[in-house]
């Protein structure tokens, strides 16, 4: 049980109190899930944790996508476990196939030789459109035009710690528009021309570069080359309309034409971040300490043993990766970083 001392906060004043009747006000806003019916049990995993640590709280919305129906499993077990309202829809076939202008033989000879290379999914064709579809369509599924934040959990992902507050309402309270966790360097060979896309919409569109962006974040020549950091986007809240956005739209177009998402193999993680980085201002990306998270093979866990107590946490603070020397937030970074994103209390140092 809790005693007088939980009130006092100062070590961790951060991370907003723990109030255990949800408020009255409620964001428009769902979880959404991109699965196959497969991964039913895994994602049942991820809803469990999420529903303890969150969403037995505020009861939102949960949206279900997938380019094959559902079937009957999946939506009674989902639906079991969800505490809001579920959804389920199915994809267009247009949002997940080949557009015109991609020569399938080229694409087909890149698979085969990313393959030979054994780079991560380098063979698939499925992993290709759920990247793409990731990157430039999920936002405008019909489900999804009914909501303006959403929450994207993945299967078997852990959440470690309670989330004692509605993380949709502090976005919008603080200007938030995207937000992460966890952040990496891209394996190099996903993305050989990614930057030259991203040039070219830069080049194009002048008009939606924001003024404070965080292209240091992204590059450490001024912008000629990328650093392959990214926010890892299995963990996201954000902004749909941002996605929906001219800005988004118009860099998402950019990015497609060039045909990177089937010659080569490029990650929504990376086309979602630089997106970030570049369109919206560095008040409006939010790091969550506080959120422990995991995803195959990444944790991150509060480094404050009182935060871990006064949030029931029960990860192992050892497993924690920033301090890692694949993080972005490794000591190399962490500097740059902190000056970059608000929200990153200084006693991480
Ligand atoms: P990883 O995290 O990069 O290893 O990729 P995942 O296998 O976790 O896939 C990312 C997300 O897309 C997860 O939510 C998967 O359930 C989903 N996903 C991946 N491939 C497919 C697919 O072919 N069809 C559907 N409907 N969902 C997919
Ligand atoms: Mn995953």
């Amino acid at each position: 049980g809790k005693t007088g001392q939980a009130s006092d906060t100062t070590s961790h004043s951060k991370i907003p109190e723990l109030v255990e009747t949800a408020q009255t006000e409620r964001m428009n806003a769902t979880f959404v899930t991109l699965a196959r019916n497969s991964d039913v049990w895994e994602i049942s995993r991820s809803i469990r944790q999420v529903e303890d640590r969150f969403n037995r709280r505020y009861h939102y919305d949960w949206v279900f996508l997938n380019d094959n129906d559902f079937d009957d499993q999946f939506i009674k077990v989902t639906t079991a476990l969800v505490s809001g309202k579920t959804r389920y829809g199915k994809i267009a076939s247009d949002h997940w196939s080949y557009p015109s202008f991609i020569d399938q033989e080229k694409a087909k000879e890149a698979r085969e030789d990313y393959g030979r290379r054994k780079v991560i999914y380098g063979d698939s064709v499925s992993y290709r459109h759920m990247c793409r579809y990731e990157s430039g369509f999920f936002f405008r599924h019909p489900l999804m035009m009914e909501y303006e934040w959403y929450w994207r959990v993945e299967p078997s992902i852990e959440l470690f710690c309670d989330i004692g507050y509605d993380t949709f309402k502090f976005m919008a309270d603080h200007g938030k528009k995207y937000s992460f966790v966890l952040s990496l360097y891209e394996y190099v060979e996903t993305i050989p021309t990614l930057w030259d896309s991203v040039k070219k919409f830069i080049k194009a569109h002048p008009e939606h570069i924001a003024e404070d962006n965080s292209m240091s974040f992204l590059s450490d020549d001024g912008g000629n080359t990328y650093n392959h950091c990214h926010f890892w986007s299995n963990f996201e809240i954000g902004n749909l309309d941002w996605l929906r956005s001219d800005a988004y739209i118009d860099y998402f177009d950019t990015l497609d034409r060039d045909g990177g998402f089937f010659y080569e193999r490029w990650g929504d993680a990376p086309v979602h971040s630089i997106a970030a980085g570049l369109t919206l201002n560095k008040s409006e990306i939010h790091f969550f300490n506080d959120i422990a998270y995991y995803h195959v093979p990444f944790t991150h866990c509060p480094t404050s043993e009182q935060d871990r107590i006064d949030l029931k946490c029960h990860c192992n603070p050892k497993d924690n990766f920033d301090w890692n020397g694949y993080s972005c937030e490794s000591p190399h970074f962490f500097f740059r970083i902190y000056f970059l994103l608000s929200g990153i209390p200084l006693s991480r140092l």
